[in-house]
C-alpha cells in the first residue's frame, strides 16, 4: 500500500502521448510494421502482443487480468473497447528497463511503468516490482481507451486509469485513494471537475490530482444509476465523435446537488 504522496514522484504511472514519427530498432516492438524482433519470451492474450525478457507465463496473475481488463472496461463504462494492438514490453529486472527506456527514450524521466502512443499502435512498458500487477492494470487501461475513443480528457484518463489498476472485489473496488477522499470528504472538502479540466498536461497532475479524479470517477459510477449515467453517456458521445461537451457541465446540469451528494457518499 502505498501513501498517498509518494504516487506521483516514486512510483507513478505516466502516460505519455508521443505524436511523432519515426522507427524503434534494435531488439524493439517495431511500431510501424507492427512487427517485432524476437524477445526471450513472446505471447499474444487477446489483443496484448507480449514481449519480455522473463516467462510471462509463470506469473498466471498477468495473463488473468490482461484477459479480463478489456470486458471489465466495456462492462463498467458501457462502450465499445476496440481490438487495436496493443504492445506490452516486460522485463524482468529494472536495471533493464531502465537502460531500455533511456536508449529509446532518452527524454522521458522515469517512471515505474509507462503507456507510450504514437501514430501506431499503443506500447506498454514495465518490469516486475511488487506493483507491477496494479501498474499493468494502470497503463493498459490507458491504452484500450486510448485505442477506442478519440481522445480522453487528461484528468478523466487519469481518473479512470486509477479507478481501473484495482481489480472489482465485490461491487465497489477498494482503493488506496479511499481513505485520503474519506478524511476530505468529513472536513467538507469536494473537488471541483472544472479545476480538473484545466490542468493542461500531466506534469501538472500531482497527488491531489489523481486522488481528485479517481474520487469523481469512482463518485460517478458508485452513487447512483443517475450519476453513473452522467459518466457513461460522455463517453458514449466521445465515442459517437458527437462533441461532449466539458463533464463538469453536464454535472452541473444533471446532477445540481453534486456538492451535497458527493459529500454524502463518500461520509457513508
Ligand atoms: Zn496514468
Amino acid at each position: 500500500m502505498h501513501a498517498d504522496g509518494d504516487r506521483l514522484n516514486t512510483t507513478n504511472l505516466l502516460r505519455l502521448v508521443i505524436m511523432f514519427a519515426g522507427v524503434l530498432c534494435g531488439g524493439v516492438v517495431d511500431a510501424q510494421t507492427s512487427t517485432a524482433n524476437r524477445w526471450p519470451f513472446e505471447a499474444q492474450i487477446g489483443q496484448f502482443a507480449l514481449h519480455s525478457d522473463f516467462n510471462v507465463a509463470a506469473d498466471p496473475q498477468i495473463v488473468a487480468q490482461l484477459g479480463s481488463l478489456q470486458a471489465d472496461l466495456k462492462k463498467t463504462l458501457q462502450i465499445e473497447i476496440y481490438p487495436e494492438p496493443i504492445h506490452l514490453i516486460l522485463f524482468e529486472h529494472q536495471s533493464n528497463y531502465q537502460g531500455y527506456m533511456q536508449r529509446y527514450f532518452p527524454n522521458v524521466p522515469f517512471r515505474r511503468a509507462l503507456f507510450i502512443k504514437r501514430r501506431g499502435p499503443g506500447m506498454v512498458f514495465a518490469y516486475k516490482s511488487d506493483q507491477m500487477h496494479i501498474d499493468l492494470r494502470h497503463e493498459t487501461s490507458h491504452a484500450l481507451l486510448n485505442a477506442s475513443l478519440p481522445y480522453v480528457p487528461l484528468w478523466l484518463d487519469e481518473g479512470l486509469a486509477e479507478y481501473f489498476e484495482s481489480p472489482p472485489t465485490g461491487n465497489v473496488r477498494q482503493h488506496v485513494h479511499q481513505v485520503s477522499t474519506r478524511r476530505k470528504a468529513f472536513w467538507r472538502q469536494v473537488p471541483s471537475i472544472e479545476s480538473l479540466e484545466a490542468v493542461g498536461d500531466l506534469s501538472a497532475m500531482g497527488a491531489t490530482e489523481y486522488q481528485e479524479a479517481w474520487s469523481w470517477v469512482h463518485f460517478l459510477l458508485h452513487e447512483s444509476d443517475q450519476s453513473r449515467g452522467v459518466l457513461i453517456r460522455f463517453l458514449q458521445d466521445l465515442q459517437a465523435h458527437s462533441p461532449p461537451g466539458q463533464l463538469s457541465r453536464r454535472v452541473d446540469t444533471e446532477l445540481p446537488d453534486w456538492k451535497n451528494r458527493y459529500l454524502a457518499y463518500f461520509q457513508r
